[in-house]
C-alpha cells in the first residue's frame, strides 16, 4: 500500500474514524469494522481510528466496582474504566493484522491526550499527537483507545500521567479532538444509527434523516436528550471547525454532516425535535419569599454536584412562593436527601417530586428571529390534549416539560405541525460540496 501511495501524486487524505461500542460489540463485528477500515486504507488514506469499549463493557465495569464498594476511589475507577477501550483498541488492531494491514493500538495517553484532573468527567486540556503522526508516517493505521487521557499537573498533586476518563460517551470527544489536532480531512463517527434525524425514529415513524445540521442546532439536540453524540464532542467540533459526519457502521449509506450551515436561512426554521425521559420535577411548597432563599436551595444542590435545570419561581402570595425545577431522574433520590433538611430549616411547607415527566424540545437556528413558534408549539400540544407543566427557551430552542405518558403523542403532533417530514427546501448536498 505504501508503494501505491508513492505513485499517487495527490497527498494522502487523513481520515479520523470512530466506532462506537455496538459497532465493536463482538469478534464478528470487530472483524467487520476491520474490513471497513481496510477498504478505506486501500484507497490510500491515512487513518486514525478511535474505538469505544465493546458493547456494554463500561456498564459491566461500573457494576463490578459497585459490587466491591458503593463509593469507589475515582482514580481507581478511571484505571478500571480505561481498560474497556484498551481491549477494543488492541482487538481491532489484531483484526487488521489478520487482514494484512499494518496497524498499532495506542492508549489515550500514548496518543498525546492530556486532560484536567476531574476523574470520571475530565476535559481535554491538550492534544500532542506526535506519536500518532510518527506511526502514520511508518505506514500504520493508528487505533486509539477512546474516552481517556492522562492528567496534566505537578508531582505534588499526585503527578502527571494519571489516567483519566472523559465522561460517558467520551470516545466521540477523543475523535473530534484528534481530528482537530491532526487537521484531518474528515472526522467520521460510525454508530448504530444512520445519522441525525428530525426526531427519534423509534418514537416518530415519520422522522427523516437530515443531510446537514449546524453545530449550534446539534449542540441543543444533544443537550436536550438526542443521544447520538456526546455534547462535548459537538462543542469541540464547533470551536475547531471540524466537520463531523455521523453514519451507520452496519450499512453503506450517506450519513449526516455536522458543520457550519450557511443555508440555515432557507431551511425550515424548526430542524428537529429532542426528548429526554431522564427528568424529574421537584417542587418546594410555600417557601418564604425573601432574599437568600434561592441560594439556600440551589447552593447545596450545586455542592452535591446535582444538575438543576428549568427553574420556575412563581409570584409570591402572603410572603410565600412555590419553586419548581427539574433534575436528572437518576439524581432525584440524592436531591431529595439534600433538600429535606433545607426545607425544614427555612420553614417551607414541604417538598413534592414527580419522576414521571419528560422534556420535549423544538430546535432550530432560525427560531430566535421568528415570532409565533412558541405559540404554535403550545397550541399543538393543547390540541393533542397534552398539558404543559414547565417551559424554558434559548435562542434556538423551546422546551416543555410534560407528563411522560404523553411523550409519544406530543412528539408525533409536533413533528406534523412543523412539517418535519417534508424534505428541506434546499438540497444541501447539491449546494455544498463535501470536504475532501
Ligand atoms: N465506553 C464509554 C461509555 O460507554 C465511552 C464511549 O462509549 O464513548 O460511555
Ligand atoms: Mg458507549
Amino acid at each position: 500500500m505504501a508503494a501505491a501511495r508513492m505513485r499517487d501524486p495527490m497527498p494522502a487524505q487523513l481520515i479520523v474514524q470512530k466506532f462506537g461500542g455496538s459497532s465493536v460489540g463482538d469478534a464478528e463485528r470487530i472483524r467487520r469494522v476491520a474490513q471497513r477500515i481496510a477498504r478505506a486504507r486501500a484507497s490510500g488514506a491515512e487513518l486514525v481510528v478511535i474505538v469505544s469499549a465493546m458493547g456494554d463493557t463500561t456498564d459491566v465495569l461500573l457494576a463490578l466496582a459497585a459490587g466491591i464498594t458503593p463509593d469507589p476511589d475515582p482514580r481507581e475507577l478511571d484505571m478500571l474504566l480505561a481498560t474497556g477501550e484498551h481491549q477494543s483498541a488492541t482487538l481491532v488492531s489484531m483484526a487488521l493484522h489478520a487482514l494484512g494491514v499494518k496497524a498499532i493500538s495506542l492508549t489515550g495517553a500514548q496518543a498525546g491526550i492530556t486532560t484536567d484532573e476531574a476523574h470520571g468527567r475530565a476535559r481535554i486540556a491538550n492534544v500532542e499527537p506526535r506519536r500518532v503522526r510518527r506511526e502514520l508516517d511508518a505506514g500504520n493505521v493508528v487505533i486509539v483507545a477512546g474516552f481517556q487521557g492522562q492528567r496534566i499537573g505537578s508531582d505534588a498533586d499526585g503527578g502527571p500521567g494519571e489516567t483519566t476518563t472523559l465522561g460517558r460517551g467520551g470516545s466521540d470527544t477523543t475523535a473530534v479532538a484528534l481530528a482537530a489536532a491532526l487537521r484531518a480531512d474528515r472526522c467520521q463517527i460510525f454508530t448504530d444509527v444512520r445519522g441525525i434525524f428530525t426526531a427519534d425514529p423509534r418514537m416518530v415513524p415519520d422522522a427523516r434523516q437530515l443531510n446537514v445540521i449546524g453545530y449550534e442546532e446539534m449542540l441543543e439536540l444533544a443537550q436536550q436528550g438526542a443521544q447520538v453524540m456526546q455534547v462535548r464532542a459537538v462543542e469541540l467540533g464547533w470551536i475547531n471547525d471540524v466537520e463531523i459526519e455521523v453514519l451507520s457502521s452496519f450499512e453503506d449509506a450517506p450519513g449526516t454532516l455536522i458543520r457550519e450551515d450557511p443555508l440555515v436561512e432557507q431551511r425550515n426554521k424548526v430542524r428537529g425535535l429532542a426528548h429526554d425521559r431522564n427528568v424529574a420535577k421537584v417542587t418546594l411548597l410555600a417557601v418564604p419569599d425573601r432574599p437568600g432563599i434561592a441560594r439556600a436551595v440551589f447552593g447545596p444542590l450545586a455542592d452535591a454536584g446535582i444538575n438543576v435545570d428549568m427553574i420556575v419561581q412563581n409570584v409570591g402570595h402572603d410572603g410565600a412562593t412555590d419553586i419548581s425545577f427539574t433534575v436528572p431522574r437518576v439524581e432525584l433520590a440524592r436531591a431529595e436527601r439534600v433538600l429535606e433538611p433545607v426545607v425544614e430549616e427555612m420553614g417551607a411547607r414541604g417538598l413534592t417530586t414527580d419522576p414521571t415527566v419528560a422534556k420535549v424540545s423544538i430546535v432550530g437556528a432560525g427560531l430566535h428571529n421568528a415570532p409565533g413558534y412558541a405559540a404554535r408549539m403550545f397550541g399543538t400540544l393543547a390540541d393533542a390534549g397534552v398539558n404543559i407543566e414547565m417551559i424554558s427557551t434559548s435562542e434556538v430552542r423551546i422546551t416543555c416539560v410534560i407528563e411522560e405518558s404523553r411523550l409519544a403523542s406530543a412528539l408525533d403532533a409536533l413533528h406534523g405541525a412543523f412539517e418535519l417530514e417534508k424534505p428541506d427546501p434546499v438540497d444541501a448536498e447539491a449546494a455544498l460540496p463535501r470536504a475532501g
